[in-house]
């Protein structure tokens, strides 16, 4: 059972960013709309620095990112938390699951589940992306390693709304199978660390990019099996490069940080509008950033039916 329902619970957002690189188009319209749902709520914006992926990291990313956020006058409340600072958590609730049999050691290598998958796909990737085929499920074979840690998924669908896109379904089984919780390599999963820290920081409202739409089931899961309170959720459209795929810092974003504050804003708040039906507020005349973000934060409300009492 979980607890009080998140409508029911002081609302708590959070903006989860990777230290991978600096913050570019993508994530700022993700972190305004965040930061500006929190606010239209009148609720707490809490700032999570995910760095438990250390070869995806960059020397100094994380406080650039801090440094862009305070730029653009997206204020957080409480320190900004770093996730590599408490891996102890992860550590317990895998024993917890562990405890239940609820995981299981998977002595499985990418190459072998790959293998399992090919069979009549010509030119298959190497990496999983069809179910794991439950290989160890029922125990490590003799002479095998345990490898990766793996969720026990049991059949049925896991259904969410989202408050963007509306009635979400997925059977997590048959689409995923028993997935990941902490990796091969020792590390710990993305879907196990974020549903753990959102549970410990009392995350009501996941606003995040639609990007991470098809782990929410997942994530779920997770939440469930480990009894924890469940989040809403809400998927913001992801901004494209001009060359229609994701935009990353590898297709070239342009470095915000050298751009005004109130134009980055501006272009991500359109950005967000285009796709949610609203329009940004002007900035010709060039408010000060505040009484643009305070336009903008009535402009989500009205929206999305958010009622402002304070
Ligand atoms: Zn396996």
């Amino acid at each position: 059972m979980t607890d009080a329902s998140p409508a029911l619970r002081p609302y708590v957002g959070r903006f989860a960013p990777s230290p991978s690189g600096p913050l570019h188009a993508g994530s700022i319209a993700t972190a305004l709309g965040s930061w500006l749902d929190a606010r239209a709520h009148g609720g707490r914006w809490l700032v999570r620095i995910e760095d438990i992926d250390p070869p995806r990291e960059q020397t100094g990313a994380a406080q650039a990112i801090l440094n862009t956020l305070q730029r653009l006058g997206l204020h957080w409340d409480d320190t900004p938390l770093r996730q590599s600072a408490h891996l102890d958590r992860f550590e317990h609730a895998l024993r917890s699951l562990e405890a239940g049999g609820q995981v299981y050691p998977c002595g499985c290598t990418r190459r072998e589940i790959a293998d399992s998958q090919s069979s009549g796909s010509a030119g298959g990737a190497l990496h999983a992306e069809r179910p794991y085929p439950g290989t160890c499920r029922a125990g490590l074979a003799p002479g095998r390693q345990a490898r990766a840690w793996r969720l026990r998924v049991a059949p049925g669908v896991v259904q969410f709304n989202d408050r963007c896109l509306g009635s979400q379904a997925q059977e997590v089984s048959r689409e995923v199978g028993d997935f990941v919780v902490r990796r091969a390599d020792g590390l710990w999963a993305y879907q196990l660390a974020v549903v753990i820290d959102d549970a410990a920081q009392g995350v009501t409202d996941v606003v995040r990019g639609a990007d991470l739409l098809g782990s929410t089931a997942r994530q779920l899961l997770l939440t469930r099996t480990l009894g924890l309170p469940e989040p809403r959720y809400m998927h913001l459209p992801v901004v494209l490069a001009a060359d229609g795929h994701k935009l990353s810092k590898q297709n070239g974003a342009l470095a915000v940080d050298d751009q005004p504050p109130l134009l980055v804003l501006g272009q991500a708040m359109t950005h967000l509008g285009k796709h949610l039906g609203f329009d940004a507020p002007q900035i010709s005349g060039a408010p000060p950033l505040q009484n643009w973000l305070a336009q903008a934060t009535e402009t989500w409300a009205r929206r999305f039916g958010i009622l402002r009492a304070f």
